[in-house]
């Protein structure tokens, strides 16, 4: 099988609306219009993959499964418009955590592409075709790492970020997703 192109998505202020250390799923929203836009490319075939540092885990402020519960949320909520993501990858890894997640530079955790290397592989996924959105200088500089272009939104934390480190900028994930949509044949 030939390799396709993938999008890779941070998961919170990029798929969901921001909220500090999200654990309750009833506080999961999602960012304007991101069901339709994830249905198109669910639609086209293209692997939508989440793309997610999650210390909060490895920091104990809250567990796997809240952090389940919320991915629950989130794929009721894209059900709604016929979406769905194809995989998701998460990192409870940080310098700061807790015993068994304490990591000085764990290879999963952005701006370190393990994940996305990871998911790739998984999905038979030709990175130089792909794309990464986030709202973070780290997931910017992860897609880089990995390979891939790299889109910025202004959700969440993207207004904070400088816009020159993107090869795209958008309002919101929905956005991106068209424009990227409009540069594959
Ligand atoms: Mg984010």
């Amino acid at each position: 099988m030939s390799k396709r192109p993938a999008i890779f998505i941070d998961r919170d202020g990029t798929l969901n609306e921001e909220v500090d250390h999200l654990h309750r799923p009833e506080e999961a929203v999602l960012t304007r219009a991101a069901g339709q836009a994830i249905a198109t490319l669910n639609a086209r075939e293209i692997p939508v993959l989440i793309i997610t540092n999650q210390a909060g885990i490895g920091k104990g402020k809250f567990g796997w499964k809240d952090y389940e519960a919320v991915m629950h949320r989130l794929g009721e909520l894209l059900s709604v418009h016929r979406a769905h993501i194809d995989g998701a990858y998460v990192c409870p890894f940080h310098p700061e955590a807790q015993a068994d997640y304490r990591h000085e530079d764990h290879p999963e955790r952005k701006p370190n592409p393990g994940m996305i290397l990871r998911a790739a592989e998984e999905h038979g996924v030709d990175l130089s075709r792909s794309w990464m959105i986030g709202d973070k200088h780290i997931d910017l500089e992860a897609g880089r790492n990995a390979g891939c272009r790299v889109a910025l939104v202004r959700t969440g934390h993207g207004s904070k970020v400088n816009p020159a480190l993107a090869d795209l900028v958008a309002d919101d994930l929905a956005e991106a997703i068209d424009r990227i949509l409009a540069t594959w044949p």
